[in-house]
C-alpha cells in the first residue's frame, strides 16, 4: 500500500506554526540564560528546579533509542501513553467528520479521549475468545474511508491476551490511516513486539509507557514511536515542555538500570502465575483467562457481590462485569507476594459465606 502521511493530518496541522520556545531559539547549555523569564536565584525546594526542561528530552531518547534499537527521530515522549493517543487523535481527525476503528472490549482512554475531540467512533467488537475478528475489521476499513486511526491493544486491557501479530499485519497491509498498537503491557508478554516492524510499515505506531513493567506510573511518561515524519508533527502539537524535569531526571537514571526492571517484570509473572493457579481452584471463582500483562481478568458467580465484599476488606479490584464480552468478571492486577495471598484469602471468606 502507497501510505501517504499528508492524506492522513488535518489540512490545518500541515501549515501550523509552532510555539518556539525558549530554548528551541538558543540550543547550548552554558552560558547566561536571560531568555525564558526563569528565576535566576533558585527554587524555594532544596533542589533546583528553576530552569525549564529540555523540550524534546534529547537525553532520554538517545538511551531509549539504544535500548529499543531505533532513532530518535523515531520516538515521541508524552505526559503518559494518553498524552500521545490524543495528540494523534487531534493531528487525524477531523471533528464530526473522520471516524476511529476501535476493538472492544479495551482500553477505555481511546473512547474517552474520541469523545472530547467529538470523533465519532466505529466498533467491531473482539471475539468471544478475545481475538481480532479480522473480517469484521476488513470490512470496516472497506465501509469507513474517512477511518484516520485504527487502535490494537495488544496485550489487551482488560482481557490480558496479545492479538495474533498476523491480524495487526494484515491491517497495516491494507488500512490506509494509522495504525496504533498500544503496547502498555508488552514487557510482560513474550516475543518482540511491533517497534521491530517501523521501517516495513510507515502506517504504524507503537505506544508504550513507563507506567507498567517499569514501575514510574506516577512520573507520566509515555512513548510512541512511529515514523520520523508522524514524530515531527506530534512534537510540533505538543505543549513545549511537556516532560517535566524530574520525570526526564529520574526516567533518564532508570534506563541505565534495565536488570532491575527485568527482575521485577520476572518477580510479577512468578506472582501472576501462581494467583492464576491458585484462582483457578476456588470455588467462587468460574474462569480465569490467559493472560501475557500484569493482570489477570476473572469470571467470579456474582461479580458486584465479590467486588463489594473486597472492598469492604479494602480488596480494591476492578469491576468489569457490566463490559460487553467480560460479563461477570472482575480485572485484578497482581499484587504483591502478601497482597494475593491476602485477596485469596478473602475470596475464600466470600466463598464460606455466601455457601
Ligand atoms: C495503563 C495503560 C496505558 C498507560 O497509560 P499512561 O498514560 O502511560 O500511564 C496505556 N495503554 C493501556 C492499554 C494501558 O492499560
Amino acid at each position: 500500500m502507497n501510505f501517504d502521511l499528508t492524506n492522513i493530518l488535518r489540512p490545518h496541522i500541515l501549515t501550523l506554526t509552532p510555539y518556539a520556545s525558549a530554548r528551541d531559539e538558543y540550543e547550548g547549555t552554558e552560558g547566561i540564560f536571560m531568555d525564558a523569564n526563569e528565576n535566576p536565584i533558585g527554587s524555594i525546594t532544596p533542589q533546583p528546579y528553576n530552569r525549564y526542561p529540555d523540550p524534546y528530552q534529547v537525553a532520554i531518547k538517545q538511551k531509549l533509542a539504544a535500548i529499543r534499537q531505533v532513532r530518535t527521530d523515531q520516538i515521541f515522549l508524552g505526559n503518559g501513553s494518553d498524552e500521545a493517543i490524543d495528540l494523534l487523535i487531534r493531528a487525524t481527525c477531523t471533528p464530526r467528520q473522520d471516524e476511529i476503528i476501535l476493538l472492544p472490549p479495551t482500553y477505555g482512554m481511546y473512547e474517552v479521549s474520541a469523545s472530547i475531540n467529538d470523533v465519532p467512533l466505529v466498533k467491531v467488537p473482539l471475539t468471544p475468545d478475545f481475538g481480532v475478528d479480522l473480517p469484521a475489521v476488513l470490512e470496516a476499513v472497506e465501509a469507513h474511508p474517512r477511518a484516520k486511526l485504527i487502535f490494537f491493544c495488544s496485550p489487551n486491557n482488560p482481557t490480558g491476551n496479545r492479538l495474533r501479530d498476523e491480524d495487526i499485519l494484515r491491517v497495516l497491509d491494507v488500512f490506509p490511516g494509522l495504525v496504533v498498537v498500544d503496547e502498555a503491557y508488552i514487557d510482560f508478554a513474550q516475543g518482540p513486539g511491533f517497534v521491530s516492524r517501523l521501517e516495513a510499515y510507515p502506517n504504524l505506531v507503537v505506544l508504550q509507557t513507563f507506567s507498567k513493567a517499569w514501575g514510574l506510573a506516577s512520573l507520566r511518561l509515555g512513548m510512541a514511536f512511529a515514523s520520523p515524519a508522524l514524530i515531527a508533527i506530534l512534537n510540533k502539537l505538543k505543549p513545549p515542555y511537556n516532560i517535566n524535569g524530574v520525570t526526564q531526571q529520574l526516567v533518564g537514571e532508570s534506563l541505565d538500570n534495565l536488570t532491575s526492571v527485568e527482575k521485577m517484570v520476572g518477580e510479577i509473572l512468578r506472582q501472576r502465575d501462581g494467583l492464576r493457579g491458585q484462582l483457578a481452584e476456588l470455588p467462587v471463582v468460574r474462569h480465569v483467562y490467559p493472560s501475557d500483562a500484569n493482570f489477570l481478568l476473572v469470571k467470579v458467580q456474582d461479580a458486584r457481590a465479590v467486588y463489594h465484599f473486597l472492598v469492604n476488606r479494602k480488596i480494591i479490584v476492578r469491576d468489569r462485569s457490566n463490559v460487553k464480552l467480560c460479563e461477570g468478571c472482575l480485572r485484578i492486577s497482581v499484587g504483591t507476594a502478601e497482597e494475593n495471598r491476602q485477596l485469596l484469602a478473602a475470596l475464600r471468606e466470600f466463598g464460606a459465606a455466601s455457601a
